[in-house]
């Protein structure tokens, strides 16, 4: 999985690969020319941006092709599954444009019938109740290459397996007691075909269905029928449940007559560079307090892209670069970054902030005079308009943007040299005060009152342009600057503990920002701004009047079209 893939896969007329498959389908009249999709998460965790990927294809073919798309929570495990993940997962859903009318299901609306086709199944001589422990069941399966080994409990007579079932489901055995296996091949080349776990006992109670049921049904004995009873078309899925489909299509024809069977069709799983798209991981990360939470704006989930400030047409203009294929492949995080990049330059609000401020007095501008002066909206979109700032004697600038020994082709400030502040004048560096360790602590300079931007005969050319706030009424904010969350490229297939490849810089804080007063006054948590010279940035939740806090969104150089012209 280390290969990285870079070609965007070719697709007819706009078309990937599945959505020919369904035009094909539609045009044959299969399911009498009806389409009917799923996205089916277990509420286990929150969504990420590899579940985006699953139901933009599930919502986005629904839409295109006049079809409808359930939401079905595959809520057959009690032990891991809570309401917060069921709520967040439709907040996530909703955020990105999609919404699934009055198609809510819940895998547990199938328990009655699902444990009535088990039962069936039983006295037709078609499943068993296996007492043995998980490692041994294990043990028996055999391997691709070798024939499994027959359970001693597989030739049980029919009324001792319905019996047993029963009682499990009475809630007689303990958890892990036995378990009810469909009674196929053991000698199967499709591994899954090997006498698989259809129920097994769990004594805790479900969020939905409380105490009713001490057995649940495994993925594979739910996932197929619920699609069934549903009426779904197209069961749309990622590439390693491949060679779960002919026992999916088995369980299925055990309801269906031949007329109709759900198609499941699979692509490749998103997989993203400096990441891990485990919900069990991602969970570990959230439990072990490594992250802030799963909206924290390093995690690839839904909420903490969102956090972060990536916009929902961002995240679908990736995943439609990147397609849909058969083939599995790593994808650059810089081609998120650069999708994101993209949007917020068109719609992002420029603005003035320093984030690492230090005085600059312009000596010879009168004390308590304030002209204000036109900032651009946004240059990309003038029907934006403008803001005015204020421009007094004494200015932050960023300490960067100073040298008092600079090497040859630094055009910011230095002593005697000449900069202009954006929007403002052009200004001359006279001198520097330094505190007693020798750090600099203000900047001296003399402006030249006939350089104001736009006014005529204003146009001599300096090298270097800053960014600047006027200093009485810079309000003073809180910045969390991100960098990967993990320190190496491909973090799910390294050896040992992923925590230990947690990069230990991808957080941090800077106190000390000036905001201009124009931004001060609107901070609103989820808007979008341009810090002119700096990035972009989003108001963060945990935001007040009084104490603004934004996340640094990302930053303002293309670093995928750099990797691209390697
Ligand atoms: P697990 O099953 O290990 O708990 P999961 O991520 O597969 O984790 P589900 O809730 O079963 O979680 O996923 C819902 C749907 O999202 C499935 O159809 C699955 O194929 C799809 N999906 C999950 N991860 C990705 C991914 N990285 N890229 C694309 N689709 C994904
Ligand atoms: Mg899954």
């Amino acid at each position: 999985m280390t290969e990285i893939k870079e070609e965007i896969p070719v697709e007819e007329g706009g078309l990937n690969f599945i959505e020919q498959e369904i035009k094909e389908d539609l045009a044959a009249g299969k399911n009498g020319g009806r389409l009917s999709t799923r996205f089916p998460p277990e509420p286990n965790g929150y969504l990420h941006i590899g579940h985006a990927k699953a139901f933009i294809m599930d919502f986005g073919a629904a839409e295109k092709f006049g079809g409808t798309c359930n939401l079905r929570f595959d809520d057959t495990n009690p032990q891991k599954e809570d309401t917060e993940y069921v709520e967040a997962i439709k907040r996530d859903i909703h955020w990105l444009g999609y919404d699934w009318g009055d198609r809510l299901y819940y895998a547990s609306d199938y328990f009655p019938q699902l444990y009535d086709l088990a039962v069936r199944m039983i006295k037709e001589g078609k499943a068993y109740v296996d007492e043995q422990t998980s490692e041994e069941i294990a043990a028996q399966k055999g391997t691709p290459t070798q024939p499994g080994v027959d359970s001693p409990y597989r030739n049980r007579p029919i009324e001792e397996n319905l019996d047993l079932f029963q009682r499990m489901n009475a809630g007689e055995f303990p958890d892990g007691a036995m378990v009810l296996r469909a009674k196929i091949d053991m000698a199967s080349s499709n591994m899954h075909f090997r006498d698989p776990i259809m129920y097994r006992i769990i004594h805790t109670p479900h969020w939905r269905t409380g105490e009713k049921w001490k057995v649940y049904p495994m993925y594979d004995f739910a996932h197929g029928q619920s699609d069934y009873f549903e009426g779904v078309t197209h069961s749309i899925c990622t590439l390693e449940f491949v060679p779960h489909r002919p026992l999916y299509e088995y369980f299925v024809k055990e309801l269906a007559d031949e007329s109709y069977c759900p198609r499941q069709i699979e692509f490749n799983r998103l997989n993203l560079t400096y990441t891990v798209m485990s919900k069990r991981k991602l969970l570990q990360l959230v439990k072990e307090g490594l992250v802030r939470g799963w909206d924290d704006p390093r995690m690839p989930t839904i909420c903490g892209l969102r956090r972060r400030g990536y916009t929902p047409s961002s995240i679908k203009d990736f995943v439609n670069r990147i397609g849909y294929t058969r083939y599995e492949a790593l994808n650059h995080i810089e081609l998120l970054e650069h999708s994101v990049r993209e949007d917020l330059n068109k719609t992002a609000t420029r603005v003035s902030v320093v984030q690492n401020p230090v005085k600059l007095i312009l000596t010879n501008y009168p004390e308590g005079k304030t002209e204000m002066m036109s900032m651009e909206n946004n240059p990309e979109n003038p029907s934006e308009g403008k803001h005015e700032m204020p421009f007094t004697r004494e200015l932050w600038i960023e300490r960067e943007d100073f040298m008092e020994n600079p090497p040859k082709k630094f055009f910011r400030l230095s002593p005697d040299k000449e900069v202009r502040l954006k929007g403002a004048y052009i200004i001359k560096c006279t001198g520097v005060k330094k505190n007693e360790n020798g750090e600099i602590e203000e900047i001296y300079a003399e402006y030249y009152p006939d350089t104001l931007s736009g006014m005529p005969g204003s146009d001599r050319k300096v090298k270097g342009t800053l960014h600047w706030v006027s200093v009485p009424t810079a309000v003073c904010a809180e910045v969390r600057d991100y960098d990967r969350l993990f320190a190496v490229e491909d973090p799910s297939s390294a050896e040992g503990d992923f925590r230990d490849l947690l990069n230990p810089e991808s957080l941090k804080i800077r106190e000390n920002v000036m905001l201009e007063p124009w931004l001060a006054e609107r901070i609103k948590a989820g808007d979008h701004y341009q810090f002119q010279r700096l990035g972009y940035y989003t108001v963060d939740p945990d935001s007040t009047q009084e104490h603004p806090v934004f996340n640094k969104t990302i930053g303002l150089k293309d670093t995928w079209a750099k990797m691209m012209k390697k």
